[in-house]
């Protein structure tokens, strides 16, 4: 089969994509956007967003990523689906294969796979996805003001999260499995010392209650094995983020948890032509609108890398 030849590949269509989407066709690079296992990213698994700029009365997560790939259509875009399995980042134009199948050879590439959250796994968790389970505090707490929550974890993301959802919850659980904490020593005294977060040490979830929305936790006392119902109306999955950037091991830096490294202020990977936007970069703020402002410098990264390129003048 013929290699296919583009001159900008974007992968992934979150917000980062979309918006180096819109910029690079607008630069007249003609960008091909790969859509990747979750077309839209993960703002199509949550409700409303209300904190994205310029929407004053919010905007459902899987309407803004339509209008957002309208908008990167109606500039050229080719925007396809499918997944980019593998890349090799050593030869140039870039070698990419699509759904283990379909070559692309690419002048620039813009990676913007993102991250996922990581769930606990239980079935009743994934029936409630949304209907009371989400793992962003800052994005759906305000739903759940007034209301008694539940935050899973240990780390800095939970006790982020706990203390956030304490300033709109009357009650915060916060349920760790172990008896110590992860979170840095200040993260857990902010914790410790919230009379509205209560700490459930030595507590595994087991089960996720409710139907048709979250009604409340079954929880698992692993030191006392006591077993019991908690009522809360949201339950907050902190327990870590993966990136989404397994097909680059080894190709572009990473920290160890698979973050992809980029220059300070920049969108430049390791590798010249290659640059990382949104949260598959960003292990701190991982805001759509973050996302959105990485994908802009990408696409402009990109522009003017390609227009040094040729004229020889590649900086450095
Ligand atoms: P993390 O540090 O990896 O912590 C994950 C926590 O989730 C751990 O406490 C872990 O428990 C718990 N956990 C994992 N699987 C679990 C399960 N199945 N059931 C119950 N608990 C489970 O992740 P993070 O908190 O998202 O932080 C990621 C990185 O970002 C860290 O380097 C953190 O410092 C940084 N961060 C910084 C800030 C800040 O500085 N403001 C805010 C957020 C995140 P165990 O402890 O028992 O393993």
């Amino acid at each position: 089969m013929a290699k296919e030849k583009v001159k900008v590949l974007i992968i992934g269509s979150g917000p980062a994509g979309y918006t180096a989407a819109i910029y690079a066709a607008r630069a007249g690079l003609n960008p091909v956007l790969y859509s990747g296992g979750q077309p839209g990213g993960q703002l199509t698994i949550t409700g409303e967003v209300e904190n994205y700029p310029g929407y004053p009365k919010g905007v459902e997560g899987p309407q803004m990523m339509m209008d957002l790939r309208a908008q990167a259509e109606r500039f050229g875009t080719q925007v396809r689906d499918g997944l980019v399995t593998k890349v090799d980042l050593k030869k140039y134009p870039f070698y990419s294969v699509v759904d283990d199948q379909h070559e692309i050879e690419s002048e620039a590439i813009i990676v913007a796979t993102g991250a996922s959250a990581k769930y606990l796994g239980l079935p009743s968790e994934q029936r409630l996805m949304n209907k009371g389970v989400s793992a962003c505090a800052v994005c759906d707490g305000f739903f759940y003001r007034g209301m008694e929550v539940a935050v899973i974890g240990a780390g800095d993301s939970a006790a982020e999260e706990a203390s956030y959802l304490s300033k709109l919850c009357p009650k915060v659980y916060l349920v760790v499995r172990r008896d110590e904490m992860r979170a840095s020593k200040i993260m857990q005294q902010r914790v410790k010392n919230n009379p509205k977060i209560e700490i459930l040490w030595n507590t595994v979830t087991e089960e996720v209650l409710g139907t048709e929305e979250v009604t409340g936790i079954r929880v698992l006392n692993t030191s006392s094995g006591e077993r019991r119902d908690i009522p809360v109306k949201g339950f907050f999955v902190a327990i870590g983020h993966q990136p989404n950037t397994g097909i680059f091991k080894g190709q572009l830096d990473m920290d160890e948890t698979g973050y992809i490294k980029v220059k300070p202020g920049s969108t430049w990977t390791n590798i010249e032509g290659v640059f990382a936007v949104g949260d598959a970069a960003d292990r701190v703020y991982r805001q759509a609108v973050t996302a959105a402002g990485t994908g802009c410098m990408g696409a402009l990264d990109a522009e003017r890398w390609l227009a040094a390129r040729e004229h020889e003048l590649v900086p450095a």
